[in-house]
């Protein structure tokens, strides 16, 4: 099942002719999935750099197919929002990063959680109170819940995404820039957004101790993120002179197969005793 599967995801990918079949397909495929719950969450761990304690958790999707093998959500994520179907996909997904937090807390006080959020949720009537609305089911508090955005979602009608982003800051749910540094990154417009965290994509971090030029680029982003008071998180760390070079630097947090690979809740969980 997994190569059908995965023959199908490239063929979507690769094939302009046949995109509408393979589409139909691969919806009916991925609905299946929505509909039988056979999406996870996997958590990877956010660590404190100073400290090397685990300070919270990015949940990462995951579409397991019925031989227990795994499609990773580079292949669907853009199917599901050209589809649509991100919308009930990311529904679920917070309604279970919600039960999930709730679990985390009681091994952790101070624990977040964070889910991605696509540009097609944001321009959705109705996702702030959809949001708050869960975060209370749950009786959790706004503050333990961040949502990363990516600069996409400043294309369609950037007014309105600040407006947005400015509610969920007042509420206290965190915000934060995603693959910070790739996309159309300009500075103008980190000066309007109200998020409370970057987080460096993992391109500046791979060659950070041999490319002077990658360091450069890192020590820029992190001076300017000190002078407007934001957190920052060096993404996909994968060596030990890596996370000893951003700690130097006075990167605060970090995440990345050095620290952990995405995992199952159970596992982060044992992590935290
Ligand atoms: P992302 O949000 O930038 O997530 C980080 C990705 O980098 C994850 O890939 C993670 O497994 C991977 N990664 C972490 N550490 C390392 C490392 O040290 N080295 C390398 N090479 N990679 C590392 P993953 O889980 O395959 O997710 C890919 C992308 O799919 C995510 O990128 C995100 O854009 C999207 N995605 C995942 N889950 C969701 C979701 O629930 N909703 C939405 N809208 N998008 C999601
Ligand atoms: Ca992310
Ligand atoms: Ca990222
Ligand atoms: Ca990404």
């Amino acid at each position: 099942a997994k190569r059908q599967g995965r023959n199908h995801l490239h063929f979507f990918k690769r094939s302009e002719e046949n995109s509408q079949r393979v589409d139909v397909h691969l919806r009916n495929h991925f609905q299946q999935a929505i509909d039988n719950e056979k999406l996870a969450l996997y958590y990877q761990p956010i660590i404190d750099l100073q400290s090397g304690a685990i300070v919270g958790a990015e949940a990462l999707m995951r579409w397991q197919l019925d031989d227990g093998s795994f499609i990773p959500p580079d292949e669907f994520i853009p199917m599901a929002e050209a589809t649509g179907q991100i919308i009930p996909a990311s529904e679920w997904a917070i309604e279970q990063a919600c039960q999930d937090l709730k679990l985390l807390l009681e091994k952790r006080e101070h624990m977040s959680v964070s889910v991605n959020l696509s540009a097609l949720q944001f321009s959705r009537a109705n996702f702030f109170e959809q949001i708050i609305e869960t975060i209370k089911t749950h009786k959790l508090s706004n503050e333990n819940l961040e949502l990363e955005l990516t600069e996409s979602i400043l294309m369609d009608d950037s007014n309105h995404a600040i407006k947005l982003i400015e509610r969920f800051r007042n509420a206290g749910v965190a915000m934060s820039i995603d693959d910070f540094g790739t996309g159309f990154s300009s500075l103008s417009y980190l000066k309007k957004l109200p998020v409370n965290k970057l987080k460096i994509d993992r391109a500046f971090i791979q060659d950070i101790v041999s490319k002077s030029s990658d360091e450069a680029i890192v020590r820029g982003i992190l001076a300017m993120a000190r002078q407007l008071n934001m957190d920052v998180v060096a993404e996909g760390i994968e060596t030990a002179e890596q996370a000893i070079r951003l700690t130097e630097l006075g990167c605060g947090y970090g995440q990345g197969y050095y620290f952990a690979k995405p995992k199952p809740l159970t596992e982060l969980l044992k992590d935290l005793d």
